[in-house]
Order: structure tokens, then sequence, then C-alpha cells
């Protein structure tokens, strides 16, 4: 995988960043600002621990958990981006290419979900 070096990057949003760019924009962030990569099995706890953030906010806002006074509902987006930034951090320490990955994955769910999720019946009831 080529990284960009942070001269080449831009740090404005992309609203059709790909999952490429994204890889390399967290790659040329970690180099520049990280020092280096937390250790693979660190990283696998700091995405656990931002999932339980994310969980928590999702469960406050669509679940019937209550926030606490104080509590800040309008990070959801950022929540998001924690648990995305850990997982290219991962990906990336570990040689995984997700724009290859993630199509692999859906032609897999393709071939053994074609019908399977339509047949289920619990999925024509409304909720
Ligand atoms: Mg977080």
């Amino acid at each position: 995988m080529d990284f960009l070096s942070s001269d080449q990057r831009s740090v404005a949003p992309d609203s059709e960043l790909s999952l490429a760019d994204a890889q390399r924009q967290v790659h040329a962030w970690i180099q520049e600002h990280g020092v280096r990569y937390f250790a693979p099995l660190t990283n696998l706890a700091q995405l656990v621990e931002e999932v339980g953030e994310l969980a928590r906010l999702l469960s406050r806002t669509y679940g019937e958990q209550s926030f606490k006074p104080g509590e800040d509902a309008t990070r959801l987006p950022d929540e998001f981006a924690d648990v995305l930034f850990v997982l290219l951090c991962l990906a990336n320490q570990t040689g995984v290419d997700l724009t290859q990955a993630l199509a692999a994955n859906l032609a897999k769910k393709t071939q053994r979900d074609r019908d399977r999720h339509k047949q289920n019946p619990k999925l024509q009831q409304n909720q």
C-alpha cells in the first residue's frame, strides 16, 4: 500500500473519501502525530473501548437508557469516527486492504445470504 506524504494529503474533509484514502490519511496522521502505531493488541483494547463509547450513545439515543445530566447526545458522529480510526489503524498495521476486504466480504454475504433474510418472517413484521 502506498501512503501519501504529509505534504500530499489534505486536512479538509473529503465527501468522497475512499477506504484506501482513509487508510492512507490515518497512516500519514500516525506518522506525523502519533509517532508510531500502538501495538495491535493495545489497539484492540482501544477499539473495544471506543465501541463501548459508541454503544453507550446508541443505547441512550435509540434504546431505553436515558442520558445523565450533562451528557452530550451530539457526539454520535465523533464516536463513529473514533471506532473507524482505530479500525483503520489495525487494518494498516496488519496489512489489510479494506477496499478488497469489504468487496470480498460483500460477495461472500451475497453468496451465502442472497435469500436468507428475504425469507426470514421476523424481518417482515413491522416494529
Ligand atoms: Mg470515543
